[in-house]
């Protein structure tokens, strides 16, 4: 599991060296599957690598796809919808642009004075962040403050740092990634929201909303999905199954078997080729020594 790419890399994206340093990597030593043939695979003795991309980051489009195609290496992009519009973004790419880009020394956000100062900056951000996820209903209020209360994105952030690494892909772009045979779209949900905090009524609209317009831009129905930042439990994976979702991405599994909603991921966070390949190797068995390796 990958998500942003950018050309140098910074605000939690790997640098494009690196990504194509990988792939190149594990393609001279395993075998890259599709979703289709990812159930074969199982049963086959070789390990295979099924490549997932979340969020729908714009950089995927622009860095990802065109190493991805020269490699021949297929994949699934799992997109939260909201940031394919224009002007809107993930909260978290919001947090990430305020810590980068915020040039002010403070910043006042629902009645608290935040100190932007750079020894002070983490901290403030942290205290956002939970104000942020704190608030009730999620995630409609937490976007509400975010568009009402705080500085927009555009008056901070020059505009081709914003197509860098906070947009989302735009209706074009998912449109010729749909129309490859490379790849799959997916679902994760149209705000990027933390599921178990939704109401069951959210669950399903989240869910909706997200498949609808997939749907519309792409004309093919998403059966897929990755739970965002992991985070589901049985009451979520029934919705998904009644919206038709037959098959669900975690990271770490809340079910102990294996099956075909909650299937285990391997998050690719670090240039190291040693970290890795320990992920690929020893994953799976630290993971059942109850290490939480996500
Ligand atoms: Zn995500």
């Amino acid at each position: 599991m990958y998500h942003g790419v950018s050309q140098y890399g910074g605000h939690g994206t790997m640098a494009v060296k690196v990504f194509e340093k990988q792939m190149q990597f594990l393609s001279k030593r395993y075998c890259f599957t599709s979703f289709e043939k990812f159930n074969e695979a199982q049963s086959s003795n070789r390990k295979q690598i099924l490549l997932t991309f979340d969020d729908g980051y714009n950089n995927n489009f622009l860095y990802v796809v065109p190493i991805l195609k020269r490699l021949n290496i297929p994949a699934i992009f799992f997109v939260s919808h909201r940031h394919c519009q224009p002007g809107k973004y993930l909260w978290f790419s919001y947090l990430k642009a305020l810590n980068g880009y915020f040039q002010a020394q403070k910043l006042s956000l629902h009645g608290n004075l935040f100190d932007f100062n750079s020894r002070n900056r983490q901290k403030s951000i942290q205290k956002i962040r939970s104000l942020l996820l704190d608030l009730n209903p999620h995630p409609s209020e937490m976007y509400k403050v975010i568009d009402q209360e705080l500085p927009g994105m555009e008056s901070f952030v020059p505009e081709e740092m914003i197509s860098e690494y906070f947009s989302g892909m735009s209706e074009e772009e998912l449109k010729i990634i749909a129309r490859d045979e490379l790849f799959t779209l997916g679902v994760h949900t149209a705000d990027h929201a933390f599921l178990t905090q939704c109401s069951p009524e959210e669950t399903r609209n989240q869910l909706l909303k997200n498949i609808d317009f997939l749907k519309n831009v792409t004309s093919v129905e998403p059966t897929l999905i990755a739970y965002p930042s992991g985070d589901y439990n049985e009451a979520i994976l029934k919705i998904c199954r009644e919206e038709n979702l037959s098959n669900g991405f975690s990271v770490i599994p809340i079910r102990r078997d294996w099956n075909d909603q909650d299937v285990p991921r391997m998050g690719v966070y670090s240039s190291s080729l040693v970290k890795l390949m320990i992920k690929i190797i020893l994953g799976d068995q630290l993971r059942s020594l109850n290490f939480k390796i996500g």
